[in-house]
């Protein structure tokens, strides 16, 4: 049966239709309707819920990596942030540096990937971590890399001002309308049902969290979504919070190598007086996606025990605060950018952000609307693409 009316006019018909409005999805709809393509952004919550991966206050932006395919991605994103701060009048992010403390070799080989990208940056033994942070106690195990382009990202601002940009620029938004199905013959246009309503699109991209389990069921590759306990701290003594405020304390990502646990850690940008230090593991979403009534307690102790071991004005003993947020991995943790399949070429996926898609998530978005308006992408992201995990779908 024809999924068009009689008349042969198409009124719900999109260039493109991009489903999910976490930050991958609102980037990608802003980017796509930007490029001149009629754009519809569907939402199955409503916008600003915190049931997915993009809500609260603060992410870390950085240009250390430890690959350096990230690079010229941060890079773009920067470049977006400062055009969109300008445009807006509105403070986006602070540049506060990072800090990059690791056990073994591995600030080495970041500041191998920068100084290939001539990224400013600065290499310090152990010891004078606490030189440069007096909240901070490393011993000689450990090095630093200062990466003085590391900081806060608003990230509420974030998500709300790619919204809004779309929306000037004549996108439209749908939310509390979940997308349920599409033809899965490709045959173009594609046609879509949501819950209430039905359209087509010559082009489909997903960019849906942890919910893209739900819609690829069939990858050949794993991917598995976590719930982070987000956990917040606060200074031992009121009188030193200001060493936890921003114009103090940096972004900080440590990885302790030998114990094998990461942590990252921001300033009172969330909670004042608070720091947010996060162990970058969790536990398994439930089988409907939700997250765990209560999320296992080492993943609040063993931030704890860093902070009293490595931050001794903070109190470690029990956290101010804990909030839930999801986590999406593919099986070598980079993200998955282009078509599901070379058999799908009208159907793309932008997802598995893991806990650093924030910062890259508008250079992402627009490398998703080039391939969508069959442009070459202004960087380089075929390292991202699905169809490294073989073809799956
Ligand atoms: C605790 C934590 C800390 C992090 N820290 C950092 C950091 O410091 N720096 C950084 O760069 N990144 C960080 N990240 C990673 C970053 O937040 C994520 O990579 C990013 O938010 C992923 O966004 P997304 O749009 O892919 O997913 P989401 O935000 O989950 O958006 C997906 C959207 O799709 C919608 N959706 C799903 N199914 C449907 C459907 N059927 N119909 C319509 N809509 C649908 C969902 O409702 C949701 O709104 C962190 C993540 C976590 C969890």
């Amino acid at each position: 049966m024809s999924c068009f009316p009689e008349n042969g006019k198409m009124p719900n018909h999109y260039d493109v239709v991009v489903v999910g409005a976490g930050i991958f999805g609102s980037c990608t709809a802003y980017h796509c309707q930007r490029l001149g393509l009629r754009t519809l952004l569907l939402e199955q919550f409503n916008l600003g819920h915190t049931n997915g991966s993009s809500h609260g206050k603060s992410r870390i932006t950085r240009y250390a990596h430890t690959d350096p395919e990230y690079v010229p991605l941060v890079g773009d994103s920067y470049a977006q942030i400062a055009e969109l701060e300008m445009k807006r009048d509105e403070k986006l992010w602070n540049k506060l540096g990072l800090l990059w403390a690791a056990t073994g070799d591995q600030v080495h080989t970041i500041s191998g990937h920068l100084k290939k990208h001539h990224i400013e940056h600065e290499v310090i033994t152990g010891s004078q971590i606490s030189e440069r942070y007096p909240q901070f106690k490393f011993d000689e195990k450990w090095t630093g890399l200062i990466d003085p382009m590391g900081g806060v990202i608003y990230a509420n601002k974030w998500l709300n001002a790619f919204q809004e940009e779309f929306k000037n620029l004549g996108g439209t938004i749908r939310e509390n309308e979940p997308f349920i199905s599409h033809t899965e013959d490709n045959t173009s246009p594609l046609a879509i049902k949501t819950e209430n309503d039905s359209f087509t699109t010559n082009k489909l991209i997903f960019t849906v969290g942890c919910w893209i389990t739900k819609f690829f069921p069939n990858v050949n590759f794993k991917i598995k979504p976590i719930s982070l306990a987000v956990c917040y701290w606060k200074a031992k003594e009121e009188r030193k919070s200001h060493l936890l405020d921003e114009n103090n304390f940096p972004v900080l990502i440590a990885k302790d190598h030998d114990k094998k646990e990461f942590y990252f850690a921001l300033p009172d940008t969330d909670y004042p007086g608070a720091i947010k230090l996060v162990l970058d593991d969790g536990d398994e979403l439930t089988k409907d996606l939700n997250h765990p009534i209560r999320n296992n307690q080492n993943f609040i102790e063993l931030p704890g025990n860093f902070i009293s071991n490595h931050i001794p004005v903070v109190d470690g003993s029990k956290p101010y605060k804990v909030d839930q947020c999801k986590y999406t991995t593919s099986p070598d943790h980079h993200y998955l950018i282009g078509p599901v399949s070379s058999k799908n070429p009208n159907t793309l996926v932008g997802g598995c952000g893991s806990g650093s898609g924030f910062k890259t998530a508008p250079g992402i978005g627009k490398a998703l609307a080039e391939i969508a308006a069959g442009k070459p992408t202004t960087v380089d992201v075929s390292f991202f693409s699905p169809s490294r995990f073989g073809e799956s779908v």
